[in-house]
């Protein structure tokens, strides 16, 4: 299939019921044994410095961590999708020993000794490489690892780091749709234990930020943007969440660049609309940057 032909082919599962591509004989399927569905995630993080120490963000998300196994299934591998990875092309991590990246500046000493140990997983990264029906999706054997999207909340919710963590970059030039439209490729891993997380930010603006705002105060705009997702979550009008730029300017504040925006949809596009997602962290960080979590399933 040409290129092109494809990738409108996919933009057109945005539309669609849920497809499963998977092959029941795909290596994944049999890599991984099946398991109740497991919950898919969208977190929002927020400053690198709410991986250190004690805050509510950290405490919701220890908490949230210590269901798997309890209430959920402990998850097989960990797929996230972070806002701080972004590339042309599509690629997964593929190392057996990712390293930890602290892709900031400015922070403590403290921060950048952070290390999250947490494994690889090259062949099921290869089986998903060879299952997903995304062109252009590379495996990545030495480049990146964890970027601080990814492990400032794993950190917290799984300290063990005894789960594979595979991260899936996003194609940055490519249509919300697209993205959406993967995720919910995606969403079929669920049913073998594969806990997808969206790591970003539901509104996302450092240009705005006021660094002593409590978490209670928030600029006009970013509570509209912010209302407008949870209308759409809790209504499960998830494929609406693909046109965020059809709000205009307050979605232009919100997110002076999108890339916190779109792990967004790859968490709701591997929900299912009659999944009532549960919110948490629903306050906002300086102002301009929304904490709203979601857990569907
Ligand atoms: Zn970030």
């Amino acid at each position: 299939m040409k290129r092109r032909t494809c990738l409108s082919a996919i933009a057109g599962l945005a539309a669609s019921a849920p497809v499963l591509s998977w092959s029941a004989a795909s290596a994944v399927w049999s890599a991984l044994p099946a398991t109740p569905r497991m919950p898919v995630l969208f977190m929002g993080h927020g400053s690198p410095m709410n991986a250190l120490g004690d805050n509510p963000y950290s405490r919701a998300w220890a908490q949230l961590g210590a269901q798997f196994g309890r209430r959920y299934p402990k998850p097989n591998l960990i797929l996230c999708i972070s806002a701080h990875w972004l590339t042309d092309g599509f690629w997964l991590t593929a190392m057996s020993r990712p390293r930890t990246i602290h892709d900031f500046g400015g922070f403590p000493q403290a921060l950048f000794d952070q290390q999250y140990p947490a494994p690889g997983a090259p062949a099921l990264a290869k089986a998903l490489r060879d299952g997903v029906l995304t062109p252009e999706l590379q495996l990545d054997p030495d480049r990146w690892g964890f970027d601080h999207g990814t492990w400032s909340v794993l950190k917290p919710m799984f300290p063990r780091a005894d789960i594979p963590v595979i991260q899936l970059s996003m194609d940055y030039s490519r249509p919300a749709a697209e993205h959406f439209a993967l995720g919910r490729q995606l969403g079929a891993l669920r049913e073998r234990g594969v806990l997808i997380v969206g790591s970003g930010n539901v509104v996302h603006n450092l240009r705005a930020t006021r660094r002593d705002a409590p978490a209670t105060q928030a600029y006009d705009w970013a509570r509209e943007f912010d209302a407008w997702v949870q209308g759409h979550l809790q209504r499960g009008e998830l494929d609406a969440l693909v046109d965020f730029q059809g709000q205009g300017e307050v979605a232009r504040l919100a997110h002076p660049t999108h890339e916190h925006y779109l792990p967004l949809l790859y968490a709701a596009g591997a929900a299912k609309r009659s999944e009532m997602p549960r919110v948490f962290n629903a306050d906002f960080q300086s102002a301009s940057i929304s904490m709203r979590s979601v857990v569907w399933g």
